[in-house]
């Protein structure tokens, strides 16, 4: 049986562009519009040697994203619960919003290993939004670039011991 990794983040951070990078697939929508994945979505994934089921979670609502509906959320949590390790995505260029810092305390209260991602890391944009992912008590995040494939070996690296 495959090691399971969910990816868990509020909308818009780019777990989609990633669960599609490792799977190597267009299986996950990926949409500029916040909440766009509505369904939890699952695939076979590759990273250098690691192979692992993936599970794109589905998030929360669009109405209000500061509220994290009953139904979705119960789902989200159900996944990280089983899965073996989860990644906690963060925009680098937004920085982190007041939902990352909730999300980030539902996870700390979670059995499930964290590694923490600060996705759309090309360039220098996200440097301050590095600063702020650190604080959010995950230790160092792995700076990724899911759309320019960057952070792919950090990314191996921080998963290694969980799966
Ligand atoms: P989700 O809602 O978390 O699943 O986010 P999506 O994967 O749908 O991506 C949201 C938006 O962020 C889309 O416009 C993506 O093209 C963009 N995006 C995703 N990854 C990156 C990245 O590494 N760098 C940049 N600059 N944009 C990204
Ligand atoms: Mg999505």
């Amino acid at each position: 049986k495959l090691p399971v990794v969910a990816i868990v983040g509020r909308p818009n951070v780019g777990k989609s562009t990633l669960f599609n990078r490792l799977v190597g697939k267009k299986l996950a929508l990926v949409d500029d519009r916040p909440g766009v994945t509505r369904d939890r979505r699952e695939g076979d994934a590759h990273l250098l040697g690691l192979d692992f089921r993936i599970i794109d979670t589905a998030g929360y609502e669009d109405e209000d994203p500061n509220t994290l509906p009953g139904r979705m959320r119960r789902q989200t949590e159900a996944a990280v619960a089983d899965a073996d390790v989860a990644l906690f995505v963060v925009d680098g260029r937004a920085g982190v919003v007041p939902l990352d810092e909730e999300i980030a305390r539902w996870l700390r209260g979670s059995n499930t290993p964290i590694v923490l991602t600060v996705n759309k890391a090309e360039g220098r944009a996200a440097e301050q939004g590095v600063l702020e992912a650190l604080a959010l008590g995950f230790g160092d995040p792995v700076q990724l670039s899911a759309e320019h494939g960057e952070g792919i070996g950090d990314l191996f690296e921080a998963l290694l011991p969980y799966i």
